[in-house]
């Protein structure tokens, strides 16, 4: 594992800027990551899978750390809004959720009075307080569906509607019909005409 300021300086790359956030993010993958065992994540990438609990600046700061994507199926976004994460070791089965304490915000803000950017004065008080003030941890035990894990598609089917291919057991059934999400109902966006 790299050290917090190494990587304090890769997410201010990749993130665009530095903030609370990133810092927080660092190190709550850090701790987690170190609870479960995994000492150097580029080595363990293949066994670790990350869920993130929100779409805010700490998550991109957790794939920083732990190199789990989306794209890699080893991050999982689920939208519970919390400025949480739990880190899987898919070998031992071993996992930690790191949760950020509410009362942190209130005690980094107290922390550095002199500086006057509130911002600025948490993100220094994030880098030195304890992870016991800074989150809470719980061992958990996590569920995976083989469908969701990292690796080449477990099926893949066509939309009776649409036509379009349904990875990795995504489809709904009606009746006799093997429908896409979209097709069945679930559709988030609406087609828009040319007249519009
Ligand atoms: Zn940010
Ligand atoms: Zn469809």
């Amino acid at each position: 594992m790299k050290t917090l300021e190494e990587y304090a300086a890769l997410a201010a790359q990749s993130h665009g800027h530095i903030c609370p956030g990133q810092i927080l993010g660092i190190r709550m993958a850090m701790l987690g990551l170190g609870s479960i065992g995994i000492d150097n994540p580029a080595k363990d990438r293949k066994r670790l899978l990350t869920i993130v609990e929100i779409d805010r600046c700490a998550t991109d700061a957790v794939s920083l750390v732990t190199g789990c994507r989306l794209g890699k199926r080893s991050l999982k976004f689920l939208d519970y809004g919390k400025v949480a994460a739990t880190f899987v070791d898919l070998e031992s089965g071993r996992a930690v959720r790191v949760a950020a304490r509410d009362d942190s915000r209130t005690k980094a803000k107290a922390m550095f009075p002199a500086i006057s950017d509130a911002s600025q004065a948490q993100l220094e008080a994030y880098k030195v307080m304890e992870n016991d003030d800074l989150f809470n941890l719980q061992a958990v035990r996590v569920k995976l569906k083989p469908e969701d894990l990292p690796g080449r598609p477990r099926s893949r089917v066509p939309c009776a509607q649409c036509g379009e291919g349904i990875n990795d057991g995504r489809e709904r059934r009606l009746g006799d019909r093997i429908l896409c999400r979209s097709c069945a109902g679930e559709r988030y966006y609406e087609p828009v005409t040319s007249d519009e």
